[in-house]
């Protein structure tokens, strides 16, 4: 089997039909959304949802967003506190996930895409897949395109280079504009927890709502929010942070167009913005990797990045790519 790819730009009704189509058959479609590229199928069915961790690889005790047409439909299946409610309101559609409580009552998303949890993850995306699931009129679990641990998709071509093979339908919708998954927030008395940090800065959460988001660090992260496992976003080159120098045999990326020591010696060398937009570097930084990885160079050399606003995402990112393997 190798995907189909359709465009989802120019052909969008003939997607949005093919699409509901493999999703009513219990197949999972690779879709373009504002973040990264997400593997979606049905969350009211179990087979389908079991196709999305196998194609993806991916730990069944790792729960999965579930995407939605908008606010209204979100209601129906997760209970609100007035915080959570302003954020969805304030953001929506956009790359914000709120973990809520499963509404009980008349409960149709399937417990294989919460892991079995009592909450579910929820977020409203920009664009073709929103207009796919008000199609569907169901919602859709969905992570991200990718091997699980391995470099996030953010274009068709990555998708289909990673798991083309495994898959029936790839809709291209151009390159993902945030370029890293949604930020994941859960709100309890009161307060706002940052779970990961992702496309929508802590700063813009907290101007919009006067309250300052907790961050937690530790073991409950990561059993909440399995993004946090140790190695992900993983090249198949080694990552070294904070680099101030070029060593032989490694590719570059760096930012601002800051010129770096031995970098004349670099395999290849990348700016996730030569201005220095921490969006822009966002937006650039899987593909980067993906090909900075391509250059067969051993080790991705990358330069320290402001942590303030998107940076904290990408940061994280990196922290992951750069960890030890398995
Ligand atoms: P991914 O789709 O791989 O970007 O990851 C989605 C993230 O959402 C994972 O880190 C999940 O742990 C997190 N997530 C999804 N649903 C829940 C939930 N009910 N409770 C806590 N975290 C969740
Ligand atoms: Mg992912």
């Amino acid at each position: 089997m190798t995907a189909d790819i359709i465009d989802g730009i120019g052909h969008k009704q003939a997607a949005i039909d093919a699409a509901v189509r493999i999703l009513k058959d219990g197949l999972p479609v690779a879709l373009p959304t504002e973040t990264v590229y997400g593997l979606a199928a049905d969350a009211t069915n179990p087979a389908a949802i079991t196709r999305i961790y196998e194609t993806k690889g991916r730990p069944r005790f790792n729960p999965l967003i579930c995407h939605m047409a908008d606010l209204t439909m979100a209601e129906r299946h997760a209970e609100f506190d007035a915080i959570s409610k302003k954020l969805a309101e304030t953001f929506w559609p956009g790359p914000l996930t709120l973990i809520l409580p499963l509404r009980q009552e008349g409960r149709r998303i399937h417990p294989l895409a919460t892991a079995g949890l009592d909450t579910v993850g929820i977020r409203v995306p920009k664009g073709f897949s929103a207009e796919l699931i008000a199609a569907l009129d169901r919602p859709l679990a969905a992570p991200s395109a990718n091997t699980s641990g391995k470099i996030s998709p953010t274009s068709a071509r990555h998708v289909a280079d990673d798991l083309g093979e495994k898959l029936t339908l790839i809709i291209d919708g151009g390159a993902a504009p945030v370029g890293v998954e949604s930020t994941i927030l859960r709100v309890e008395g009161g307060v706002i927890t940052l779970l990961r940090p992702g496309g929508l800065s802590v700063e813009d959460i907290e101007a919009a709502t006067g309250l300052t988001v907790e961050r937690r660090e530790g073991p409950a992260a990561i059993i909440e929010a399995p993004g946090m496992l140790a190695s992900h976003y993983a090249p198949g080159a080694a990552v070294r942070l904070n680099a101030r120098h070029v060593e032989a045999g490694e590719a570059l990326i760096r930012l601002g167009g800051v010129p770096i020591e031995g970098m004349e010696q670099a395999k290849a060398v990348f700016d996730l913005s030569p201005s220095g937009d921490l969006s822009e570097a966002a937006a650039n930084l899987f593909d980067y990797l993906s090909q900075a990885d391509a250059t067969g160079a051993e080790r991705i050399a990358v330069t320290a990045i402001p942590s303030q606003g998107l940076g904290e995402a990408i940061n994280d990112r990196l922290v992951r790519a750069a960890a030890p393997r398995e």
